[in-house]
């Protein structure tokens, strides 16, 4: 008896400094939102986690222990041995398993009355419908790919009669010892490809570049792990984790960047490029994770005001002291996602079509690995299926005005498997 009543009154406890935030009537909640018998946002709100890296570990940990019930994540990584000095819900033993179960399971070990739902695959594996049973999607993502997908996805599934389809996008990012939170509204407040050209393409270059003319040690890396490898089959499969597929990387990078004179090829610049690592320092991921379960918490309880409408992006920075700054970014007209417009596109008239393709890996705007191109009246190349890319190469090798036949403020549209929803409109400028 006793002891029940010692559970009963640390359950209550636990949840008491947070329930005083959540039933004290400010200037931003309605009398509904307080009450001790309306429902509580917490429990019903089903919110879904993509990633359960170092940004998804610490926001699993606090959303569980900010009050909510239903948490879904998505992770389709498994736990690997550099993952565990930040990557806290991991062990030694656990070396090899899902992130998204392993991470689930201790949460809801530790937490009780929360539950987490893991799917170890990729977020493109499910569809809208998947998507809509949520209230809020929270991302903890490495990876510009992934984030742009889910974007899209997420604008694409408003409907204008029903305002449940209108699902807040909330997104942490962080890279050495900065980091960002914006909270995107779909269709209403910026999206995140509307902020696209804050990531340089750095990882998207052309193969050509890589083929024939490197200018960075990257460069030397990246052709080393494409084309060497690929050419020379040193091993049977490229295993990232090998130290000694890593050396073979290394030498291989390192004579071609003594044949064109490039310094700093080093073993683990080439581990780092390889594996596409992002430096991740543990206590950056923790304020940015816990800024986005923060503005889940109150777009969710409506206790304070989220960032969103106003104010959307807070960039934070450790580099030098300290700084914060919080601001609007401001949405795009020709964004390809929520936008209407056509994107200007400059273009040398001189260029052939093949030059004008390779150029959008490294366009900011555009960042398309695999792009598509056609006109209002024409497809001028696709790189799918096997026939139509066949017919259309021949088009490769012409130039733009005067071998396509192209002209000044001609509107093309260009498609990228990776992002099967969208068609980016350009205006072709000539310089
Ligand atoms: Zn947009």
């Amino acid at each position: 008896m006793a002891v029940d009543a010692g559970v009963g009154i640390n359950e209550a406890n636990r949840w008491r400094y947070l329930n005083h935030i959540r039933k004290t009537k400010g200037p931003f909640n309605e009398d509904a939102e307080i009450s001790e018998d309306g429902p509580d946002p917490l429990q019903q709100s089903k919110i879904l986690v993509i990633g359960a890296g170092g940004l998804g570990c610490e926001m699993l940990k606090n959303l569980a222990m900010s009050g909510f019930k239903d948490i879904h994540v998505i992770d389709m990584d498994t736990i690997d041995i550099s993952n565990l000095n930040r990557q806290f819900l991991f062990r030694q033993h656990d070396v090899g398993k899902s992130k998204a179960e392993v991470a689930s399971a201790f949460v809801m070990k530790r937490v009780k009355g929360v539950k987490i739902t893991p799917h170890n695959c990729k977020i493109q594996d499910f569809d809208e419908d998947f998507y809509k049973q949520f209230q809020i999607v929270i991302c903890g993502l490495d990876s510009i790919e992934a984030r742009r997908w889910i974007n899209a996805t997420l604008v694409n599934m408003v409907d204008d009669e029903d305002p449940d389809s209108l699902k807040p996008l909330i997104d942490g990012g962080t890279e050495g010892f900065k980091g960002q939170t914006r909270v995107v509204f779909p269709t209403i407040t910026p999206c995140i490809e509307c902020q696209l050209d804050l990531y340089a393409p750095r990882a998207a270059v052309p193969l050509c570049t890589l083929a024939t003319i490197p200018r960075q040690p990257e460069h030397c890396i990246e052709w080393a792990h494409i084309i060497a490898w690929d050419q020379e089959k040193p091993f049977p499969s490229l295993d990232k984790d090998d130290p000694e597929h890593i050396t073979w990387l290394y030498e291989k990078a390192l004579n071609r960047a003594q044949e064109f004179n490039i310094p700093g090829v080093t073993y683990s610049l080439t581990q780092g490029t390889v594996k596409n690592i992002i430096p991740a320092i543990a206590s950056t991921n923790a304020i940015i994770a816990g800024s986005c379960c923060l503005e889940a918490l109150k777009i969710a309880t409506q206790a304070a005001p989220s960032l969103g409408f106003n104010d959307n992006f807070m960039s934070y920075d450790g580099t030098e002291g300290v700084y914060t700054n919080t601001f609007k970014y401001e949405k795009k007209d020709d964004c390809a996602v929520c936008g209407s417009l056509a994107k200007p596109l400059k273009v040398d008239p001189n260029w052939t079509l093949r030059e004008l393709l390779e150029s959008f890996a490294t366009n900011a705007a555009a960042q398309l690995k695999k792009p598509s191109i056609r006109t209002e009246e024409k497809t001028l190349y696709m790189q799918f299926p096997p026939s139509l890319e066949e017919t259309t190469r021949p088009n490769l090798d012409k130039k733009l005005r005067d071998g396509l036949g192209l002209v000044e403020k001609q509107e093309i549209a260009v498609t990228d498997p990776a992002f099967p929803l969208l068609s980016f409109k350009f205006i072709l400028r000539f310089s």
